[in-house]
């Protein structure tokens, strides 16, 4: 929906009258980079063309109106001094965690207000939908309530939000990469110190296809849960021999080389491996891009597959069937998964050309191969939360 289709629809709800304005905040995919946030690496997200919009208008009445396009059954009205004070375990936490939040830094709603979102980002499949939810009512809050918006600042309260509010464990990318995202550009992101720069990213003929394998994710915690703490016992056994080494994505490929001998377990060796040559290939990503050299940037996606598969081993057959198909298709410079692993979707950068073929051959195959049916979204790079001025 667009500026008008949102203003519509939200009249139709709520009625005439008043101002509405309507933001909006992108999904995100992640470009290359993972399993490595949390070992001090880089990563490097990208915010996606589609994304969740909201309307929104101040009310008289004191109370906070909660509507969805996407979850028509599910409304609520919640009066101002009820903000805080409980969950729903439905979708209006999102928002409800928010306002919370924003309650705890000091900035009380001074009036109610009526919301009325709409995404078209497919929920649950790891393209962020919730960080997007998050970012796009703080932002339109905040700047109702105050004018002065500070991005990061709103991308660690969207993660506090879901971490404190909805309950959901999460780090900082999801809600950094959709909070601060501009068209045609990634963001190269340190996620513990917050550091980060755009990187031009000319897609130009290419597009970023991305694929949801559907695949059921079973183990996915367990298995999380036990590659952190086989990246720690790889850095417990390296920290003797390297000065100041806090995390191993500090080392370089070379360091890495001298020492993994000190690694008794080769498993535990291979795990951080990966790491390390993962941070290193994020960074050699961002060359290739400063150069415009999608090929090579295509041949790092594919190495952080292989990588991600043999070493981290975290892939799954049908990961591995999807980015083999998509592989074949000529327009394909590279493809990988993203995300955590174990299901979820891949990304791939195909030329325009080729992605109506990359979607009927890659689907069919992947189909005959799976049994399962795949999705597949072609976009752009698009920008961070913004208002959408008519
Ligand atoms: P992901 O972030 O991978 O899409 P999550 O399970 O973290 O998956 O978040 C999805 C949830 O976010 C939905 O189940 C819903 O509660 C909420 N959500 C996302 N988009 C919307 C929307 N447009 N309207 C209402 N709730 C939404
Ligand atoms: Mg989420």
């Amino acid at each position: 929906m667009n500026q008008e289709q949102m203003k519509q629809a939200f009249t139709e709800k709520y009625g005439t009258g008043g101002d509405i304005r309507v933001f909006h905040a992108p999904g995100r995919v992640n470009l290359i980079g993972e399993h490595i946030d949390y070992n001090g690496g880089y990563v490097l997200p990208a915010a996606l063309e589609f994304g969740t919009a909201l309307a929104i208008r101040a009310n008289h009445d004191k109370v906070v109106r909660l509507a969805s396009v996407n979850f028509p059954e599910l409304e609520g009205t919640f009066a101002l001094p009820e903000i805080g004070l409980g969950t729903t375990k439905e979708w209006m936490d999102y928002p409800l965690g928010i306002m919370t939040v924003l309650q705890e830094r000091g900035t009380s709603l001074s009036s109610g207000y009526d919301l009325l979102f709409f995404g078209n980002i497919p929920n649950g499949s790891g393209l962020s939908s919730s960080a997007s939810i998050e970012v796009v009512t703080a932002y339109a809050l905040l700047s109702l309530e105050q004018g002065h918006i500070d991005t990061v600042e709103i991308a660690v309260m969207s993660q506090r939000a879901e971490n404190e509010f909805v309950g959901v464990n999460c780090g900082i990318m999801d809600q950094f990469a959709v909070a601060n995202g501009v068209k045609d550009h990634a963001i190269l992101l340190m996620c513990d110190t917050l550091e980060y720069k755009r990187v031009p990213f000319r897609t130009g003929q290419y597009k970023l296809v991305i694929g949801n394998t559907n695949k059921r994710r079973g183990l996915v915690d367990s298995k999380y849960n036990e590659r952190r703490s086989q990246c720690e016992a790889a850095l417990t056994a390296l920290q003797p021999h390297v000065d100041n080494l806090s995390y191993l994505a500090q080392l370089t490929p070379e360091q890495f080389g001298l020492l993994e001998e000190q690694i008794q377990d080769s498993i535990v060796r291979d795990r951080a491996r990966h790491v390390v040559e993962e941070n290193a290939r994020v960074l050699a990503s961002v060359e290739a891009l400063r150069q415009d050299d999608l090929k090579q940037f295509g041949e790092l996606m594919n190495a952080s597959h292989e990588s991600l598969r043999d070493l981290y081993e975290v892939s799954c057959t049908e990961l591995d069937v999807m980015v083999e198909e998509a592989r074949r298709i000529p327009g394909t410079l590279g493809s990988r998964m993203t995300g955590a692993g174990f299901g979820g979707c891949t990304v791939s950068l195909v030329h325009e050309d080729d992605t109506d073929l990359f979607v009927q051959q890659v689907g069919q195959a992947y189909r005959e191969r799976t049994g399962l049916e795949a999705d597949f979204y072609i976009c752009g790079v698009g920008n961070g939360v913004e208002e959408w001025n008519g």
